[in-house]
């Protein structure tokens, strides 16, 4: 398997699938609120991608039961929205993806849900921080492992870890292509940036160790030390100069 260039026209083509993973969360984001059900946003989820004329990418894959992954607090990604109820005060990572013509879009934001820890706060902003760092770096011409390192540097320099064991992804027609996209990593390694590469950039930190472990439901992942996690993902395109948020309003 190789990193798959894409034309202009695909490129536009996932910038609309993009817009609509965005316009979801932005719903979705104005919606939580202490008291509600998780199950309550993948019913939002579902109803406004289907207003939208598109269809949810996560529901089915690998048999995922839901439109939308709700991971909260110590949950990093892949929760399973379901009976669990927000609490102020709890950290939530909502991670949406679409297909629309063929393309694929997967962004992924956290909130507080009313008022949250200054803990919470900072390392909500250092995971979105990193997310802009490191798209920042993939221009063509550089490295993957630019942007790994960008985002690995920008993390623990605040005295965060992020996770080792998921990455980021290429994606295009398929949810995960070439290549894997660790949040960490050396300057100057990993594949060179090409106009038309298409990459879900996604950093996962957490406020103590790296190490994860699988939940009972084996979906959710969850930081091994029970520390809170916050996570924030964008599709972006290679461009010739500045790299495009595809997954952008
Ligand atoms: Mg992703």
């Amino acid at each position: 398997m190789s990193i798959i260039i894409k034309s202009d026209q695909e490129i536009a083509t996932m910038r609309q699938a993009g817009r609509m993973v965005a316009t979801v969360l932005e719903v979705l984001k104005s919606q939580v609120r202490a008291g509600m059900k998780t199950e309550e946003l993948d019913v939002i989820a579902a109803r406004e991608v289907k207003k939208l004329g598109a269809k949810p990418s996560f529901k089915g894959y690998h048999r995922f039961p839901a439109n939308l992954c709700v991971s909260v607090n110590d949950e990093i990604v892949h929760g399973i929205p379901g009976k669990r109820v927000l609490h102020e005060g709890d950290v939530v990572s909502l991670d949406f993806g679409v297909i629309f013509k063929g393309f694929q879009g997967d962004a992924a934001l956290t909130i507080g849900v009313g008022n949250i820890s200054q803990e919470a706060k900072q390392l909500i902003e250092a995971a979105e921080g990193a997310l802009k760092a490191g798209i920042a770096m993939a221009r063509a011409g550089a490295r993957l492992g630019d942007v790994s390192a960008e985002i690995q540097h920008y993390v623990e320099s605040r005295g965060y870890s992020v996770v080792r064991e998921y990455t980021g992804h290429g994606i295009g027609r398929e949810m995960h292509e070439e290549p894997l996209i660790p949040n960490f990593g050396l300057p100057g390694q990993g594949p060179l940036l090409k106009k038309g590469m298409a990459l879900a950039l996604e950093p996962m930190v957490t406020m103590g160790d790296w190490r994860t472990r699988l939940g009972d439901d084996n979906w959710v992942v969850l930081t091994k030390d029970g520390s809170l996690s916050a996570h924030f993902e964008n599709t972006i395109a290679i461009t010739d100069a500045e790299p495009e948020i595809l997954t952008a309003l």
